[in-house]
């Protein structure tokens, strides 16, 4: 799948060639290789007693199945930033990262394949509030969590099925 099928930079109609030991769509006036990268995007698992915070899709895709509170990295921005700042705008709360929980590789998003990096986190203020790309924020303990086909994105499943085997004390009141 490519993006371009013309030069974004000069319009010339793009041409398949080897660079860097892969074939990608080249422009022969300029010069312009059209690298196509997975997306990085970054949240976190956030506790409170027991409970893990999750948020219900606004928008399509996936609209209204649940994610753990993530999004797509802005130019500039640092992961541990772009989490702070997608807590904020999902959840209203202000958290603090604790650490790198896992990292996982996403294609079933149909906008873009993506990398996702996921953080633990602690809220330092705030009340759960939903805002931005949620339309509800909620806190769900482990006999509470939404089933697989409630959730969206692969990814997603594949971390909560993480942090309940290799992390159930956080599940623990
Ligand atoms: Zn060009």
């Amino acid at each position: 799948m490519t993006l371009y099928e013309f030069c974004p930079k000069c319009a010339t109609p793009l041409v398949m060639r080897i660079d860097d030991a892969k074939e990608r769509p080249v422009c022969p006036s300029c010069g312009f290789v059209h690298y196509h990268n997975p997306a990085p995007a970054a949240g976190a698992v956030v506790f409170d007693n027991g409970r893990l915070l999750l948020v219900k899709r606004a928008h399509e895709p996936y609209v209204g199945k649940w994610t753990i509170p993530a999004g797509f990295m802005e130019w500039g921005e640092s992961p541990e930033e772009t989490t702070v700042r997608e807590l904020k705008e999902e959840t209203n709360l202000d958290v603090e990262i604790q650490g790198l929980f896992h990292v996982y590789a996403g294609s079933d998003d149909p906008r873009t394949r993506a990398v996702l990096i996921l953080y633990f986190a602690r809220s330092v203020a705030g009340e759960v509030i939903a805002g931005d790309d949620a339309s509800e924020a909620k806190w769900f303990a482990l006999d509470e969590l939404p089933s697989d086909d409630e959730i969206a994105f692969e990814s997603h499943r594949r971390a909560i099925a993480r942090l309940k085997r290799n992390h159930p004390g956080l599940f623990t009141p």
